[in-house]
Formats: structure tokens, C-alpha cells, sequence
């Protein structure tokens, strides 16, 4: 990852209770991780922040907003999605200002006579808050099989005969006991239809990292 400060001067613009300034901007970014994940993003990230000066401290808050893309979690297929996030957090023009019982990555601290604080890290962690925590191409996206790791979103895939003979074995007694059971537990029968669950591929995706 490749954020470049942006370093604003809170002083002397900022230095009167009351005092106010709004940036509007967009941070260059090319590609960010949250994670194993990766995003790429395709303008950077758009910000609008309200900076004032509320009495103890300057209160920096507004909009974060960026369009991504990544892999669905259960085709990898790519997924385009616009996140907005919003900041808000205080930048105290000294120590002494700092209230009582604020942990250290609760505000921002303003050094320096122009105060200059960083605002990329304040606009940048706005947004990977608001990574949604599924990403999927669609809604009922259905995965890959876990067996040909053909996407199913166009359709069954040919082994899916296979699958069903090896799901309904009800005494699955072989070396992968552990799995087999814990699965078996979890899914009283397969009896009903032939279909693979849509669990399955994704539950198996889980433990990789790409
Ligand atoms: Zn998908
Ligand atoms: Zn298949």
C-alpha cells in the first residue's frame, strides 16, 4: 500500500473556537489490502471533511467515498463496490488539551506552531471501516464446485452427479473422520434433492488465502 501524508496546518486558520474550514479533495490510491484481501480502486479515494475548531480541539469529520473492486468470496469473480465511510475524530492543538482517559488512537495530536496533522491516515481508515464484511458478486452467487471449481453461476457443472453419490453415504467411515463428522452433525440428511450446498464451496474457499 502506497498512501502519501496529507499533511494539513490547522494553524493559523483553525486557531479561534468557532473557526471552520472545509477540504474536498481525492487521495491518490491504487490498491489497498484489508487483511489477505486486496481492493483496487479506480479513482482513489474522494473526501469531503469539515474541519472546525470546537473549543479544546479541532474536530475533523466528514465523507469518505471510493470505488473498489476485489474478488467475490465464494467465485472470485471480480466486484465492484463503492464504499463511503466517515470520519470523525478530535486534533488537539496540545497535550495538556487532551481530555482525561482518551486511549492514544482515540485523537489526533496537532505539534508544531502551523499544527500540522496528517489527515490521509483519518480518511483512509474511514473507509476500510466501511468494507462491508461479504463480498459477493451477487447476492445468491453460487460458488465454485468444490470438486471442478467451475463457477455454478452458469450453471451446474458436470460432476455434480458425484458429488450427491458421495454426500448420501450415510456411514462415511473413511481416513477424514473428523470432517465427516462434524459436517454429518450438522446436516442431518442428505436426503431431499441432489443439489450442492452452497455452503460447501464457500466454507472450503474459507481456508484458503489468495
Ligand atoms: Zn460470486
Ligand atoms: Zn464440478
Amino acid at each position: 500500500m502506497l498512501l502519501n501524508p496529507y499533511v494539513y496546518k490547522l494553524l493559523p486558520s483553525l486557531a479561534v473556537s468557532g473557526d471552520c474550514v472545509v477540504l474536498e479533495g481525492a487521495l491518490k490510491l491504487e490498491c489497498f489490502t484489508k487483511g489477505a484481501r486486496e481492493f483496487a480502486c479506480e479513482d482513489g479515494i474522494s473526501y469531503r471533511l469539515v474541519l472546525s475548531n470546537v473549543g479544546t480541539a479541532v474536530l475533523i469529520a466528514g465523507t469518505v467515498c471510493a470505488t473498489v473492486h476485489t474478488d467475490c468470496d465464494r467465485c472470485l469473480e471480480d466486484v465492484r463496490l463503492v464504499l463511503e465511510g466517515e470520519a470523525s475524530i478530535l486534533a488537539y492543538l496540545s497535550k495538556e488539551a487532551v481530555e482525561d482517559g482518551m486511549e492514544g488512537d482515540e485523537y489526533l495530536l496537532a505539534e508544531g506552531p502551523e499544527a500540522g496533522v496528517d489527515l490521509a491516515p483519518v480518511i483512509f481508515s474511514a473507509l476500510v471501516l466501511a468494507v462491508p464484511p461479504a463480498l459477493l458478486c451477487r447476492e445468491d452467487c453460487a460458488g465454485l464446485c468444490a470438486n471442478c471449481g467451475e463457477s455454478l453461476n452458469e450453471g451446474p457443472c458436470g460432476c455434480t452427479p458425484l458429488r450427491c453419490d458421495a454426500n448420501e453415504r450415510p456411514d462415511a467411515s473413511d481416513d477424514s473422520g473428523a470432517s465427516d463428522a462434524s459436517g454429518a452433525t450438522d446436516a442431518p440428511s442428505a436426503t431431499a434433492d441432489c443439489a450442492i450446498p452452497i455452503d460447501s464451496p464457500f466454507a472450503a474457499l474459507k481456508e484458503y488465502r489468495f
